[in-house]
């Protein structure tokens, strides 16, 4: 079995593929204009639509989401169904760095947790296009809390994630490509504990049996368990953070 299959098998049933909640999604809606008039999102690494169905819920928007997996689509659509809203969310599998869409086609481009797949800069340099005049992005990405941090942690996230840079920088980013910033917070506790690593922990057990306790399946759990004693012993140094930004 490889890993994107353990991936998608561990992942799918779970609200959130990565950290998040209601509330922050809500707050970061706060700083996007005109959303009660049908507006037109496009919401990148979707999952299986924890915030699509936030999104769907709190605008007037028609909202197209993309993900690479079709599994997590068909979780997003079942809830789409479950929550009357199949008339404003429409589900592309597609991939992040191949948009296939006409330019300038949405008012505001979501994503959340999704972007570093393919890098923070080159994500949003590649979905500008896509977005309409004064068009909105609203994008969370891991980033440095604080100037300086311990070693550990520095080389952990380095290694996972050679961008993981200081907000500042990410704000740099942001206008270097052709944004500028409207407002940005990170995300709390609660978004990657609760909501995140919390679920993922109460069914690690039930996932090692069903594989049979198979060695892969171990190190997949095994390093899941890492990441989640990394964010608990070093979270006052980083964090996701919300960045929502207006195209310039
Ligand atoms: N936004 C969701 C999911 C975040 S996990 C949430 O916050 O809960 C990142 C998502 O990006 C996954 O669903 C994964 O399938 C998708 N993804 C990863 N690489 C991708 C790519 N190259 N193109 C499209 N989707 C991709």
């Amino acid at each position: 079995m490889d890993l994107l299959e353990l991936i998608i098998e561990y992942h799918k049933d779970n609200e959130r593929q990565g950290p998040g909640s209601q509330e922050a999604t809500l707050k970061a809606l706060g700083y996007i204009p005109y959303l009660d008039e049908p507006t037109k999102i496009l919401d990148i690494g979707c999952g299986t639509g924890g915030q699509t169905i936030t999104l769907a819920k709190n605008t007037a928007a028609q909202i197209t989401a993309v993900d690479m997996l079709p599994q997590f689509l068909e979780k997003l659509m079942k809830k789409a169904r479950e929550n009357n809203l199949l008339d404003r969310i429409t589900a592309k599998e597609m991939l992040m760095d191949n948009l296939v869409f006409e330019e300038s086609s949405f008012d505001v481009i979501w994503s959340e947790g999704a972007i570093y797949n393919i890098g923070f800069e080159k994500g949003l340099s590649l979905w500008r296009k896509y977005l309409e005049d004064n068009g909105v992005i609203a994008v969370s990405e891991i980033s440095w809390l604080t100037d300086t941090r311990p070693e550990e942690i520095e080389k952990y996230w380095v290694n996972a994630y050679p961008e993981i840079d200081t907000v500042e920088n990410k704000l740099s980013v942001i206008e270097k490509c052709g944004y500028s910033s409207v407002a940005h917070f990170a995300l709390d506790y609660e978004c990657w504990i609760d909501n995140y690593y919390q679920p993922l922990m109460e069914n690690a057990e039930a996932f090692l049996k069903r594989y049979d306790y198979a060695d892969e399946v171990k190190e997949f759990i095994e390093q899941g368990k890492i990441e989640a004693d990394m964010y608990n012993r070093y979270k006052d140094y980083y964090s996701y953070v919300f960045y929502i930004a207006k195209k310039e």
